[in-house]
């Protein structure tokens, strides 16, 4: 059986299925822009509550946070991120065309991949779409600006965070004072963050609008080595947890050089997208430089106080840095299986190819689906039955459209794990067959024992 993937279909099930549209499609879209549909809003969800399970809630040293979206524009004076969170800018004389020199380098293999302090040569790159001549590089910045209040001048400006991070610093001290807290521990985030990037590409992998996933883990500065280790390992899971294999994960280390100068040690998460290798997360010893600058920056007092030792000092911070669209788009592309020639033996289903979309069961959108055999009564009555029964524990749906087959693989293309059909039979014996969409072996259960049944498969 051969296995093909690749984004054109990737994104045409995304869209076709309910999991992502392009946004404001009706009037032409908007480049760079989408919308979760209901599918892809439960799997977006059932992720995320994975994530807050697993690097927060279930932790004895991690507390949630959800600060606000537009913080006060000094935040940002203080992180660095109004000098210096910037993108080298190229465009090309001929076409217009706009490119990030950075990766224009990398694309070329030319090392070392991006330096402030030395531009490209132009001789050494042209424009990849139409070869012409590009600008000298300029520095663009992406924080995304607004006006708040009724006048738009200087004094009413304020920007969308460029990455959750900032309100977790900037609530460092709210967070100690209020939760009685001992260092070691850490706090995390989900939450939107918004970039005017200059180049947007391969669905929703680079967006200007976008989700985080980020935690401060807040250390003694002699502890890092081993807290970081630990947080490279949860990170490791949870890339196995979303379903990435092994061999399509690649953890890059960032050299000295091209490291911020803050940072001790910066490892990326990188994975083999069918576009190409990229970044997936970032993990990062940040030292104590984000409490130091918020302390100067504020004038507030950020440090520590242990209250056993009252050793008095500034935390320093590991930082797990994951995107929730990311997770998402390389947990879809993982999962996305297409077999040639299909997986079944009945005539009816023969396909030239099948698609299974062979998500982790705990993350799939619909768990379980209800199939009638007939439309007609007594049975549909009897699986309207089981259906809501079912409603109460899990995302389910009815379907009683086309032949069992072609309904099998409507659900394995969005990633159902159970299938209970509902046959004449069930009318006499009282049970159903319950089909598990990767191995297809099927169970005869009994309807009162359907839900004890499905709660196990999926250890509830
Ligand atoms: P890149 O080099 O791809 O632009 P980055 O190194 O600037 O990413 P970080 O600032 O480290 O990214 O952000 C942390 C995480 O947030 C990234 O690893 C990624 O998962 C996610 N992320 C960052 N920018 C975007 C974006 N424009 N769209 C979607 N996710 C993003």
């Amino acid at each position: 059986m051969a296995e093909t993937k690749s984004m054109e279909k990737i994104v045409n099930l995304a869209k076709t299925r309910g999991f992502i549209y392009p946004s404001s499609e009706i009037y032409g879209g908007l480049s760079a822009a989408y919308d979760y549909g209901p599918l892809g809003v439960e799997l977006k969800n059932n992720i995320k509550a994975a994530w807050w399970k697993k690097f927060v809630t279930e932790r004895p040293d991690m507390v949630g946070l959800d600060a606000a979206i537009i913080m006060n524009p000094k935040v940002w004076e203080a992180s660095g991120h109004l000098q210096n969170f910037s993108d080298p800018l190229v465009d090309c004389k001929s076409c217009h065309k706009r490119w990030r020199e950075d990766h224009l380098l990398e694309d070329k293999a030319i090392k070392p991949k991006y330096d402030k302090a030395r531009p490209h040569d132009p001789r050494e790159l042209h424009c990849p779409e139409c070869g012409g001549e590009l600008t000298p590089v300029r520095q663009f910045n992406l924080m995304l600006k607004t006006f708040l209040g009724p006048i738009e001048d200087t004094s009413g400006i304020a920007y969308l965070r460029p990455e959750t991070a900032g309100g977790i610093f900037v609530n460092f001290k709210n967070v100690v004072d209020s939760m009685r807290l001992k260092v070691p521990f850490g706090i995390g985030q989900i939450g939107k963050a918004f970039r005017n990037e200059i180049t947007t590409e391969n669905f929703i992998f680079r967006t200007r609008e976008f989700e985080q996933f980020e935690i401060e883990y807040f250390i003694r500065e002699k502890d890092w080595k081993k807290s970081f280790d630990q947080w490279l390992s949860v990170m490791r899971e949870w890339c196995l947890f979303l379903g990435l294999d092994k061999k399509d994960l690649i953890e890059h280390e960032i050299e000295d050089k091209d490291r911020a100068f803050y940072s001790k040690r910066t490892i990326d998460f990188e994975y083999k997208f069918p576009f190409g290798q990229s970044e997936l997360y970032g993990l990062a010893y940040r030292t104590d430089y984000d409490l130091k600058q918020h302390q100067q920056f504020s004038g507030q007092d950020l440090s520590y106080t242990d209250p056993v030792t009252k050793e008095k000092f500034v935390p320093h911070v590991i930082e797990p840095s994951l995107g929730v669209d990311r997770s998402f788009l390389a947990c879809l592309c993982a999962a996305y299986t297409e077999i040639e020639g299909g997986r079944s033996t009945t005539t009816e289903s023969i396909k030239e190819s099948e698609v299974v979309l062979k998500l982790p069961y705990a993350l799939a959108p619909i768990k379980v689906a209800v199939l009638p055999l007939s439309k007609k009564e007594p049975l549909a009555d009897l699986s309207q039955h089981i259906l809501l029964d079912l409603k109460k524990n899990f995302v389910a749906v009815y379907d009683e459209t086309g032949s069992i087959g072609k309904r099998y693989r409507r659900q394995d293309e969005i990633g159902t794990p159970y299938c209970v059909t509902v046959d004449f039979e069930s009318l006499e014996d009282k049970k159903v067959t319950v089909r598990d969409r990767d191995t297809m072996v099927q169970d005869r259960v009994a309807i009162t024992e359907l839900l004890v049944y499905l709660k196990e498969k999926f250890n509830l």
